[in-house]
């Protein structure tokens, strides 16, 4: 008989059946309103990324607080997405609720800084580090404006990414290995550039190819996470993040290091508890609570080496930018995310969760016999259904199984659990309660159980 993961094809044909159907009968409201409402959209949702959900359709949310969402069918949903860590602190935190009020009556946005502005800034430099730093709107700009500033500063016209990569929408970062070439990634659409001008791909925890492709001289920045947790989550081996610090130094670019998810990892983000010495240091989504925010910093150096460039450079648009960003409402948010909701009492809270969590899927996936893993970074935690470690991109999207994923998920929402689609990744918030956390591994488990039994 056929496997997939060690699932035998028929039992999980069995489940997905099983499974989508008991959400499809169980939501006649959301299945209404849909029906009714979203064909004004393209595809019929208000963003694309909407349609890779797995449910035979979406549900639509009455409210969330904390851990916790409330569909318009009434079911009560532990949410272990949390806006796919947009929402890592908890939906809607006290401190946040309370700038958003304040604010909302002092005008939304400006095109000047506030005393907020300038309070965010002192905090940013206490959390993360003595960077230079600019407010965008999301991540994916924070990391296309870092990346002009690293082009302009080396005068270079190449990024390194590693293959398996997700630095957001950002055309720069959007190419893969395909038989040890870099290749635009499949998919995209509408690029007509050819994107290998401008980037090379190279596997993670390899430094042998990374200083190859340092050597040509051509790489203006080095731009990655921390651990890689857009395929399948790969943590680095031991001296590799060591290693890529010292090559950029030694080959002249730079290193970015982009902390949108793995600000997970505890206060500071990995750089701050690893202690990692990044040029320049990105994060976006959960830093202003929930508020659409990024930051983006350099080190003074980079900074005094870039004023170099600006007041030699012709005059015009510098290509870096929105107009809404580093509003007054972003502002009041980061301050108060970072002074109230980023605490180091709120991220031991996520850790014991996230403890929980991992060692509770672990025994599942134990007592099962399943060839499958568990790990977690910080308050980030993932299944992926192979053994493990993962060395990099080309292992974790072999790892990678849909189908599985697809069903498992199905059933999670199916017992009151909401996990990030795309991948198996769990967050712990600091309002995720042991009840929720083990309910979703008893979840886990009993799906286990029908996979596997
Ligand atoms: N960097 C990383 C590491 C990410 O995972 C993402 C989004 N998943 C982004 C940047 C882009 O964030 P946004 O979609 O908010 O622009």
């Amino acid at each position: 008989t056929k496997t997939i993961a060690g699932v035998r094809a028929e039992r999980l044909d069995r489940l997905a059946l099983r499974e989508a159907k008991r959400f499809a009968s169980g939501r006649p409201h959301s299945a209404a309103a849909m029906l009714a409402g979203s064909g004004v959209f393209l595809n019929g949702v208000p963003m694309h990324w909407m349609t890779d959900w797995p449910m035979p359709h979406l549900p639509l949310v009455a409210s969330a607080k904390g851990a916790r969402i409330t569909d318009i069918d009434g079911y009560e949903i532990d949410d272990f997405c949390l806006g796919d860590t947009g929402s890592m602190f908890g939906h809607s935190p006290k401190a946040v609720v309370k700038a958003i009020r304040h604010q909302a009556k002092h005008g939304l946005t400006y095109m000047l800084p506030t005393e907020d502005a300038l309070e965010a800034g002192r905090l940013l430099t206490q959390v993360f580090g003595d960077f230079r730093w600019q407010i965008a709107t999301t991540a994916t700009d924070a990391n296309r404006f870092a990346l002009r500033v690293a082009r302009a500063v080396t005068g270079r016209a190449k990024v390194l990414v590693f293959n398996g990569c997700y630095h957001g929408t950002v055309d720069d970062t959007m190419v893969e290995l395909r038989a040890g070439r870099t290749e635009p990634r499949a998919g995209l659409v509408g690029q007509v550039q050819d994107l290998t001008k401008g980037a090379v791909a190279c596997e993670f925890n390899d430094l042998a190819g990374v200083e190859a492709a340092l050597k040509t001289g051509e790489i203006a920045a080095v731009l990655t996470e921390p651990v890689m947790t857009n395929s399948c989550m790969v943590l680095p081996e031991a001296g590799f993040l060591d290693g890529l610090r010292s090559l950029t130094r030694r080959y002249g670019a730079l290193l970015v290091i982009d902390e949108t998810h793995t600000l997970s990892t505890g206060l500071g983000g990995y750089t701050g508890v690893h202690g990692l010495a990044p040029d320049m240091f990105v994060v976006g989504k959960c830093v202003a609570g929930g508020m659409p925010t990024a930051v983006w910093g350099m080190t003074p150096d980079i900074a005094a080496r870039f004023q170099r460039y600006d007041a030699g450079r012709e005059a015009g648009h510098s290509g870096m930018g929105t107009t809404l960003s580093a509003n007054p409402m972003q502002f009041a948010c980061l301050r108060a995310t970072l002074s109230e909701v980023m605490t180091a009492k709120n991220y031991a809270r996520m850790d014991k969760g996230a403890a929980r969590l991992v060692a509770g899927l672990t025994a599942a996936i134990e007592k099962h016999k399943a060839p499958w893993h568990a790990l977690r970074v910080g308050a980030r935690v993932e299944f992926i259904c192979a053994k493990g470690p993962l060395k990099n991109g080309t292992e974790a999207a072999a790892a990678h199984q849909p189908a599985i994923e697809a069903a498992l998920h199905t059933a999670l929402l199916n017992r009151g659990c909401l996990i990030a689609p795309f991948h198996n990744m769990m967050l712990v918030s600091p309002a995720t309660t042991k009840r929720q956390i083990d309910r979703l591994i008893a979840a886990f488990d009993e799906i286990l159980t029908d996979l596997f039994e």
